[in-house]
């Protein structure tokens, strides 16, 4: 039997992919390799599930068999590529030899680890897939005082919906608001204010220290030495795309897996897409990049070669006490922020010198100016 064409990853990514190329061949072999259960599920709705009481059963959407037989492909589950060999179109799996026609990396980013010390480091939880969230629903059980780290968007959709769901929530930002790496000061402090009117309490410019035992919970110090108490503490300070094993393998990386625009990285026969892909220098971590990407590459493997093409993409951040739409500038755009407030929300357009939209950020009732916006950026 000739080699499969091989996807790592059984995340939106790697099932996208998988789904897309099927439209346009049914007939090659498809593996498809996942450290995690392989199960379908959404990860954006991990940070929604708590206030629509779902458990990590309940945010599946699919079994890998179930998975296995739709994409006419085999599944493996638990089961951690180890190694990459190019040269041999081949990829290791411990001590076994996979090859394959063409490798796709869609093993996604994983969660930046927040340096503390105490003796509880372990209980700082990551949510960064089905699993994380069912470990968190766990630890969180009766629970009632939950500490977060950081306020960039998966922090803040966290905190929305946590609170919606009856916890006492701190969160600790190194920012001095929530999203300032997005946000303009005026939107993120409406953002913050909203979440406080629904009780979270904010340590703006805080991060963790040290994290101790204590016979009620947990004692988090913070770095000027005020001490939260807390049941649960959940670490949101960001994801960085996984790189290793294609920089083991010779393969060139920036942030991420470096590509070029048909998702090729520089390795013959190995693509990368999704969380982990540096696509022309950009590291996109959001669904709907992904979501061009996978038409793109299903037709580049189905030997039409065709180039990602991407839509102007607002990113909607899920924090119904606020809501927030932002189309971040491009790297490198010059220009600069004119913010209009008014009583339900802030309006802020990046604009160039000679008046040009570049990029915006939405709050509030302003977001429903969303899609005419992205409109205007993408002329
Ligand atoms: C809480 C949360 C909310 C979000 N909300 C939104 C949103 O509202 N809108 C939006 O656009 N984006 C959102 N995002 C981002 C979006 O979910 C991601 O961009 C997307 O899910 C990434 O998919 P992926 O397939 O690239 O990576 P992942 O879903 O991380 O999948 C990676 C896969 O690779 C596997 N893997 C990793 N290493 C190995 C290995 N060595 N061997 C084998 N398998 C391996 C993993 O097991 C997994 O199957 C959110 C993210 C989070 C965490």
């Amino acid at each position: 039997m000739s080699a499969p064409v091989v996807i790592v990853g059984t995340g939106l990514a790697g099932y996208n992919l998988a789904r897309e190329w099927r439209k346009l061949d049914s007939e090659t072999p498809l593996l498809l390799i996942t450290a995690d259960d392989g199960r379908s599920y959404s990860k954006p709705m991990l940070s929604t599930g708590f206030g629509k009481n779902k458990d990590a059963d309940g945010l599946s959407m699919a079994e890998p068999g179930a998975m296995a037989e739709q994409l006419k492909a085999e599944v493996r589950t638990h089961t951690r590529i180890s190694g990459i060999d190019p040269g041999h179109k081949q990829l290791w799996i411990g001590e076994e030899a996979v090859p394959y026609r063409d490798l796709i990396l869609a093993w996604g980013a994983e969660p930046i680890r927040v340096p503390v010390a105490g003796d509880a480091q372990d209980a700082i939880l990551p949510i960064n897939d089905l699993e994380d969230y069912a470990r968190f629903r766990t630890a969180a059980a009766g629970k009632q005082r939950l500490l977060l780290l950081g306020a960039g968007l998966i922090g803040c959709e966290f905190a929305n919906d946590l609170v919606h769901a009856g916890f006492a929530v701190d969160v600790a930002h190194l920012g001095a608001w929530p999203l300032e790496r997005l946000l303009p000061v005026e939107a993120g402090q409406r953002l913050a204010d909203s979440l406080a009117a629904l009780g979270v309490n904010w340590h703006f410019g805080r991060t963790g220290k040290s994290v101790e035992a204590t016979a009620a919970g947990y004692a988090v110090t913070l770095d000027n030495g005020e001490i939260v108490a807390a049941d649960v503490v959940l670490s949101a300070i960001g994801l960085r795309p996984r790189t290793q094993l294609a920089k083991a393998a010779g393969i060139p990386v920036g942030r991420g897996i470096q590509t070029n625009g048909l998702l090729e990285t520089g390795a013959a026969h190995v693509y990368a897409m999704g969380d982990c892909a540096e696509v022309e220098g950009l590291n996109q971590p959001y669904v709907q990049p992904l979501m061009v990407q996978a038409r793109a590459l299903a037709a580049t493997l189905t030997g039409t070669p065709t180039p990602v093409v991407y839509p102007a993409m607002p990113v909607m951040v899920k924090t119904p006490a606020h809501p927030v739409a932002v189309l971040p500038p491009k790297i490198g755009a010059v220009g600069g922020w004119q913010v209009e407030c008014s009583d339900t929300g802030v309006c802020a357009l990046h604009v160039d010198e000679a008046g040009r939209l570049q990029g915006f950020a939405l709050t509030g009732s302003e977001t429903g100016r969303r899609n005419a916006l992205a409109k205007e950026v993408a002329a």
